[in-house]
């Protein structure tokens, strides 16, 4: 129960809320695994999870225990200083993933702009390049600072906050030739998403990430692997560049990592991490006692608990149980990869919004990707029937909007 009524907080939230959000009329309270209430007491299966972040789902016990435990100790001190969750978390990082060194900020934006600036510093003070520019990708998303927002080749995302950051070149994801033509003598860094989240949930063809890869060590460009979305599990492995079989220089995790608290990452081999000198670059919350611990214990759950292969085995039963809705109603096609599913609505984005207001009311939580494609990033932990009965509630909405 909350102290103040739900309508009386709705009218005060719209009222106060800054004017770039519009939520739904809707006060959501608690939750459990993957499913959350409201104040009403009305409950929804969530397969959104906060945008691909509660991989452990809400109120995990284990992740409940390590923050209590970690907020009556230690909350936050600077970066002067090391602390146990901090360095067991970047132990953790560099373990499981290709990189040897690790800089904590509090968001995937931060991370891109750290991973931005590194490229450039590298290029720069190690290499002695005059290389600046970056590469990135047509219906990319990578963050709303201005380097990240830069990167993000999406005009809508752009419009009246013109002039952007210079040096940021888009091409066509998908198109090695698109990039080859693109690369010059001040070509620092390529910058892509394994799968293309906010775009529409696009996975990258065959070889592309390899041939990316072999452009750049042609070229003595660096490979930047924007792994926010598909990170920490998302994807059915521990990161999305290990489907291609090749390695990024540098990247970036945000979303999921710390299953709720803030905490971006942007990792780096040994070599490149060397752009970044002591002083060079720095954050006052970032891999704070809080947000480290987090961490760690969504990775330790997700380990201990087979969460990988779990969230593949859910997005699997997901897109079998879309393309089964595929043959009634306007779905043009069903993607993804792991745990990260969009289907691809052949309908107006408006009639699109309304699918998604529909569910909501049904009881399921989902969001739009580019502009007509339902996303479901769920918990990892999701039960099968939560996948299910989340089916049937869209099936429900679907008939409410096509039917
Ligand atoms: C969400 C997202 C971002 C931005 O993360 P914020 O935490 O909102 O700054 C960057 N890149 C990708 C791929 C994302 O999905």
């Amino acid at each position: 129960m909350t102290t103040v009524a739900t309508d009386t907080l709705v009218a005060l939230g719209r009222r106060t809320i800054s004017m770039n959000y519009a939520p739904a009329p809707v006060v959501l309270e608690r939750g459990q695994g993957a499913r959350v209430w409201d104040t009403e007491g009305r409950e929804y299966i969530d397969l959104l999870a906060g945008i691909a972040v509660s991989v452990v789902g809400h109120a995990h016990p284990r992740l409940v225990a390590a923050l209590q435990d970690q907020v009556s100790k230690l909350l936050h001190v600077s970066n002067g200083f090391f602390t146990e969750p901090q360095v067991l978390l970047m132990e953790a990082l560099t373990r499981l993933s290709f990189a040897s060194r690790v800089y904590f900020g509090n968001s995937g934006a931060e991370a891109n702009e750290a991973a931005i600036k590194l490229a450039r510093r590298y290029q720069r003070v190690v290499r002695g390049t005059p290389r600046f520019e970056v590469i990135s990708f047509v219906h990319g998303f990578h963050g709303r600072t201005y380097g990240a927002l830069s990167a993000t080749a999406q005009p809508k995302y752009h419009a009246g906050f013109e002039p952007m950051v210079p040096g940021f070149v888009p091409a066509t994801f998908g198109d090695l030739g698109s990039v080859e033509a693109r690369i010059g003598p001040h070509t620092a860094a390529i910058l892509v998403e394994p799968v293309q989240g906010e775009g529409g949930v696009v996975p990258a063809p065959d070889g592309f990430l390899a041939g990316l890869r072999e452009l750049c060590d042609r070229h003595g460009i660096l490979l930047i692997f924007d792994e926010v979305q598909t990170g920490c599990g998302r994807t059915g492995r521990w990161f999305g560049y290990e489907h291609a079989g090749v390695a990024p220089d540098i990247m970036t995790l945000a979303k999921g990592i710390a299953g709720g608290v803030p905490l971006g990452v942007m990792l780096a081999t040994e070599e490149v991490s060397a752009g970044f000198t002591r002083g060079s670059h720095a954050s006052t919350f970032g891999g704070n006692p809080l947000a480290t611990r987090a961490g760690l214990e969504v990775i330790r759950i997700v380990e201990e608990d087979g969460l990988v292969a779990r969230g593949a085995e859910l997005g699997e039963r997901l897109r079998s149980g879309l393309s089964g809705l595929a043959g009634r109603f306007p779905i043009a096609a069903v993607r993804g990869l792991g745990a990260m599913t969009g289907a691809e609505l052949a309908a107006s984005p408006e009639q699109t919004a309304q699918v998604i207001a529909a569910a909501r009311e049904r009881g399921l939580l989902l969001n739009l990707a580019g502009s007509t494609v339902l996303r479901f990033v769920p918990p990892l932990v999701a039960a099968d029937v939560d996948v299910d009965s989340g089916l049937e509630r869209l099936e429900g909405a679907l008939g409410s909007v096509f039917g």
